[in-house]
């Protein structure tokens, strides 16, 4: 069996304290142990070995929530949420021509700042090949406009059946889901049952859930710059939060990740993530340009729900790299360095119920591995690595064991 050890002067595994002159010995795609390289060497004395010196080793990010189908230098100008959607709805027919080219470019920029898992949606899932074949794992959440498909019942079903008819043939690291995509685009008959069948199947969700203040009127009064643009969705005006008439039609569960959670998120929406244990996808770049506001996620954490980093797509944000996003985090919210890297990391992953699959530096799990170019000496090095990972320091990347990406040619 090849194996190959991978070693750097620090080695920062998430779920275990630092390692100078540490090691990740690789096995069939796998970690098969984590030391310093005095002790791996002495496990596996066969084995090559490929030194990345000045580098830290950490775990590959993983992304909770990004669209790849956009490119930065078309972007729609922002401010706020409604008049930056109805410019990107101008913009969708002239978009289909660079729709895969600009996938295939977001993926390799996420790759090229050490991302490994990605979840990503797109409409009907157009941004699947792309995924399979950048090298990443990951899970396409497959958008659906029930208005363009048919009623409540024909639409889910057509929707089920485009996601199992994809994962037809796919490699064992991609997977493909549903995507309920908005409160405002997904009538709650069609976003009811999508839901359950989904969870019925085992599979799981991904949602857009109290992003704007647009969206906040929308459920609550029925006007407002989403009803302008959306005219026959009449569904509107329960009066109640976005949190809240999502819990009303099913749609928070463990299963079920929610992104943004960015503006008119009260105690009492917590409490009822927390309850339903959804998982929320933060981010902040994306609510910032916006208009969004922000997302209360120190209070989300400390009530115990899992919440994991997302880029959002390039029309929204200005960059697919997960470190940079999460150390905006990391300065918004006054966290420390530890809590930044584990929030791109093993907290990503828990919000997506892989945590036994990836998220850090330990045996068994896959070979997903981030190298920075930097080694911070001292006491607490997480911040200056994740400093490092968001200013474009990451030198090399490893997926499932593979060198996906290698500018430092250990
Ligand atoms: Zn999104």
């Amino acid at each position: 069996m090849p194996e190959t050890v991978y070693a750097a002067d620090l080695v920062l595994p998430v779920t275990a304290p630092g390692i100078r002159d540490g090691a990740v010995l690789v096995r069939d795609g796998r970690i098969a142990a984590v030391g310093t390289l005095e002790d791996v060497r002495r496990e596996s004395p066969g084995a090559e070995v490929r030194r990345f010196s000045g580098c830290t080793i950490v775990p590959g990010a993983v992304n909770v929530h990004a669209h790849l189908g956009f490119r930065r230098k078309d972007a729609p100008e922002g401010g706020t949420f409604s008049g930056w959607l109805s410019r990107l709805i101008e913009k969708l027919p002239e978009k289909e021509a660079w729709t895969a080219e600009a996938a295939r470019d977001s993926a390799r920029e996420a790759i090229e700042s050490g991302t490994t898992f990605m979840a990503e949606s797109s409409p009907y899932a157009e941004c699947l090949p792309q995924l399979a074949e950048s090298g990443m794992s990951g899970t396409v959440y497959a958008e659906f406009f029930p208005h363009e498909i048919g009623p409540p019942e024909e639409a889910v079903e057509f929707i089920l059946n485009k996601v199992l008819g994809l994962r037809e043939g796919l490699p064992e690291r991609v997977d493909a889901q549903v995507s309920v995509h908005s409160p405002y685009t997904v009538d709650p008959e069609s976003a009811r049952l999508a839901a359950r069948r989904t969870r019925e199947g085992g599979g799981r969700l991904a949602i857009h859930l109290s992003e704007s203040p647009e969206e906040v009127e929308f459920v609550r009064e029925g006007t407002g710059g989403l009803a302008d643009i959306f005219g026959s969705n009449d569904w509107g005006g329960v009066g109640v939060s976005p949190v809240r008439y999502a819990q009303d039609i099913e749609l928070l569960a463990p299963q079920t990740i929610a992104a943004h959670l960015a503006t008119g998120v009260s105690e009492e929406d917590v409490e009822v993530l927390a309850r339903t244990d959804t998982a929320v996808a933060h981010c902040p770049r994306s609510n910032d340009f916006l208009g969004c506001g922000v997302s209360p996620v120190p209070r989300m954490m400390a009530r115990g729900i899992r919440v994991g980093m997302g880029t959002d797509g390039l029309w929204s944000s200005p960059s697919m790299n997960l470190f940079e996003e999460t150390l905006f985090a990391v300065k918004l919210h006054g966290f420390d360095g530890a809590t930044g890297l584990r929030l791109a990391t093993l907290e990503g992953a828990r919000a997506l119920g892989i945590e036994g699959e990836v998220g850090s530096v330990e045996a068994g799990k896959r070979a997903d591995l981030a190298v920075v170019e930097e080694a911070p000496a001292g006491e607490e090095p997480e911040l200056a690595v994740l400093e490092a990972a968001a200013g474009g320091g990451v030198g090399a990347t490893l997926a499932g064991g593979d060198l996906i990406y290698n500018r430092v040619e250990a």
